[in-house]
């Protein structure tokens, strides 16, 4: 079941299983999407958070809580633009999303620490706008799609938050400030604990909305009769795929397959039997594929599959078995009908020898299928002369 991420059992141990699975294709492709997203977000944000301390500063430029403010908010700032411009130029290392979730909760409580080593421990404590900014970076990791971002998230801000209570706490004597307790009020483990909850609160929400958004995004890409993706994936997923290829030097095929005399088929079983009979195709078909193709549905009998990292002669090679086993698919039709057979017609084109771009290799293989239409049908039409494979039997 590759292609699909079930939605689990509704169960404990099923959400369990759910929170700590990796995206699978569909998603980690839109979590490295939204990585470009979450680099702009966080510019902006810091960007915006950074006005907070320049008034400060402006208003009373003595203080020296305010300059820490400025300071580590502008580093802040500088760092979010250079990650911004390594996204845009496509460096994307995968530990990015971990990285810049630790770094942003980290640098919250760097803020918050910096304020104790000053000799302000109240100002750690009690803080009204950087103890805020823990919530913005836990809402941040929304946009990856990955609730174990979200949980790093949230775990990392409850113990670094403790740690900078405790530091305070046991460092000073709180009660020996009455200048910061009139600014900021008294220390009381009450609330502390409460904004302790109120963090793990955050990262439980933001993980139930990424789950949420997982399940809003898969159902747009699948395609709910066969279960395979559906066209607009493909259509989605192909010019990605073409230019990870034309990175990386390596061939890529796509095979348009069409199912043979299937009107034939449902006017003489009816559609509920043809629906059937698509169904166990796409099973087939699908549990044949690896994990990096995509098979979608292109529309009515029509299948697309991407094999990735693949050259001609190779997908000639599995577009063959592939026609090969549905043609020795037994097909249990519904209402007492008995067993049927399909077969199918496939046309390969691969990048970069029949087309440098989506639309070329889609109408190549589609040519190609037409032409395996024409030979007869139930065989396969790729590049090259001797790359036609007829009727086997
Ligand atoms: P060929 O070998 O040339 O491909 O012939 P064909 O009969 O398969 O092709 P044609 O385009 O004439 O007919 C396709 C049929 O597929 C017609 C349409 O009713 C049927 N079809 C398309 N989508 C579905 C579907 O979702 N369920 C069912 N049961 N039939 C479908
Ligand atoms: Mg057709
Ligand atoms: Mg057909």
């Amino acid at each position: 079941m590759h292609q699909v991420e079930t939605s689990g059992d509704g169960s404990l141990t099923g959400l369990w299983r759910r929170l700590w699975r990796r995206p699978d294709g569909v998603l980690a492709d839109a979590g490295r999407q939204s990585e470009l997203v979450v680099a702009r977000v966080r510019v902006a944000v810091t960007a915006l958070l950074l006005l907070v301390p320049l008034a400060n500063l402006l208003l009373q430029p003595g203080l020296p809580e305010h300059r820490i403010g400025f300071g580590v908010t502008l580093a802040a700032l500088l760092s979010t633009i250079a990650v911004y411009s390594a996204v845009r130029r496509d460096r994307r290392p995968p530990w990015l999303g971990v990285a810049s979730t630790t770094f942003d909760v980290s640098l919250v409580s760097l803020a918050l620490l910096t304020y104790t080593l000053t000799g302000q421990p109240l100002v750690s404590v009690n803080s009204r706008v950087a103890f805020e900014v823990y919530f913005l970076a836990i809402a941040a990791t929304c946009l990856r799609y990955d609730v174990r971002l979200c949980l790093l998230a949230g775990a990392l801000s409850v113990v670094q938050y403790l740690a900078v209570i405790l530091l305070a706490t046991t460092a000073y004597d709180l009660s020996a400030f009455p200048e910061q307790i009139a600014a900021y009020g008294n220390f009381d483990w009450g609330s502390e604990i409460s904004r302790l909850l109120l963090l793990a609160i955050a990262a439980a929400l933001s993980s139930v909305i990424v789950l949420r958004a997982r399940d809003l995004r898969r159902l747009s890409a699948l395609d709910r009769m066969t279960g395979v993706f559906n066209r607009g994936h493909f259509d989605e997923r192909l010019p990605v795929e073409l230019s990870r290829a034309e990175r990386v030097g390596r061939p890529l095929s796509v095979a348009m397959l069409d199912v043979d005399h299937f009107k034939e088929f449902n006017d003489r079983y009816g559609h509920a039997a043809g629906d059937v009979g698509l169904r166990a195709i796409a099973e087939r078909v699908r549990l044949m594929t690896r994990r990096s193709d995509v098979l979608a549905r292109y529309g009515g009998e029509e299948f697309v599959l991407l094999l990735t990292d693949t050259s001609a002669e190779l997908a000639l090679e599995k577009l063959e078995e592939i026609r090969a086993e549905v043609q020795a698919l037994v097909i249990e039709l519904p209402r007492g009908l008995g067993q049927a057979t399909l077969t199918l017609s496939a046309g390969i084109a691969t990048y970069p020898d029949d087309g440098t771009n989506a639309g070329e290799l889609v109408d190549e293989a589609d040519v190609r299928l037409f032409r395996a239409k024409d030979l007869g049908r139930n065989r396969v039409v790729g590049g090259g002369l001797s790359a036609t494979l007829h009727r086997a039997g």
